[in-house]
């Protein structure tokens, strides 16, 4: 039977490039492996695969009896909602230990970096295969994207090492100018529907028992956003009702000023000035130099609602 590897629920271009990267190591580490995600491509995502002529992974969301790599998350809330019944062989990722457990010993490379493909470069490197071309270049995007272009407070010397081997492979002499054509197709909101924007980099978390969403998007100007953030707002009060959470939470990430506004639907909006020292006017909140939902967002959140 043949392995898949796959990352999170919602697949950002990590999880889409990770979960090929893996699957090419590993097949020509001798296994059976195909590469899979559990949702369709974001626009960034689909932009980095056809600038580097690498095909899609199939769309799969249910793994019951199958054998499978996590790659960039460890969290059941993001996973397949049968995960239960598949085999984990192993997991790649560098976010927190997340609750998903297995019965059997894994392999396990779960790093404090930036990026899932900073740590996969050196499980290739590690095991002394060469990155074709095309998947240096994904996975140098995957990094980019992570970091916010090195901006993000994820960001590590690992993960610029990796950018700067992978750049090499891929034959891209400017990394700059290909992280901001990616941010620029990431900030094109126009003509998507809205409930597909909260959703496009959407995480749901489990914070003292309590459903918290957590979305965010990322852009190279705020003033993109003001024609649809009205209708934002609406709509992660219509998602928060919808599953019966707490709270959803919706980043609105200017990379280029390096700061967050916070768009707030929850049942107590004084857990935004208890986790960020900020309280919310309108049910917003501007965090100066948060940028980073793992690394200033979610482990203040957990305190707040400890
Ligand atoms: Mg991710
Ligand atoms: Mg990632
Ligand atoms: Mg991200």
């Amino acid at each position: 039977m043949s392995i898949l590897v796959f990352g999170h629920k919602n697949p950002d271009t990590d999880s889409v490039c990770s979960a090929i990267a893996l699957a090419d190591l590993k097949k020509k580490l001798g296994q059976d492996i195909a590469p899979a995600m559990q949702g369709d491509l974001t626009p960034e995502s689909k932009f980095v695969l056809e600038k580097f002529n690498v095909a899609a992974p199939a769309v799969v969301t249910s793994y019951a009896g199958k054998d499978v790599f996590l790659v960039d998350h460890s969290d059941l809330a993001q996973s397949p909602d049968d995960l239960a019944e598949a085999n984990i062989l192993g997991i790649v990722d560098h976010h927190k230990m997340g609750d998903v457990t297995t019965s059997q010993p894994l392999e396990c490379w779960i790093w404090p970096v930036g990026c899932t493909c900073t740590v996969i470069k050196s499980m290739y490197d590690f095991h002394n295969v060469e990155i074709p071309k095309d998947i240096a270049g994904i996975m140098l995007c995957a990094i980019l994207s992570d970091t916010v272009i090195f901006k993000s407070a994820t960001c590590t010397d690992a993960d610029k090492k990796a950018c700067e081997g992978l750049a090499a492979l891929a034959g891209i002499t400017d990394t700059q100018e290909l992280g901001m054509d990616m941010f620029k197709v990431k900030s094109a909101v126009d003509g998507t529907p809205v409930r597909e924007l909260v959703l496009r980099d959407y995480k749901d978390f489990e914070m003292n028992g309590k459903k918290v969403g957590i979305g965010q998007l990322e852009v190279v100007d705020l003033a993109i956003l003001d024609k649809v953030k009205a209708d934002l707002e609406k709509d992660i009060v219509a998602l928060k009702e919808e599953g019966a959470r707490h709270s959803v939470f919706l980043l609105l990430t200017d990379i280029i000023k390096e700061g967050s506004e916070m768009l707030i639907a929850s049942d107590d909006e004084s857990v935004i000035e208890k986790a960020f020292g900020v309280a919310p006017k309108d049910s917003k909140a501007w965090l100066d130099g948060v940028m980073s939902r793992k690394k200033q967002v979610v482990p203040n959140l957990e305190k707040a609602f400890a």
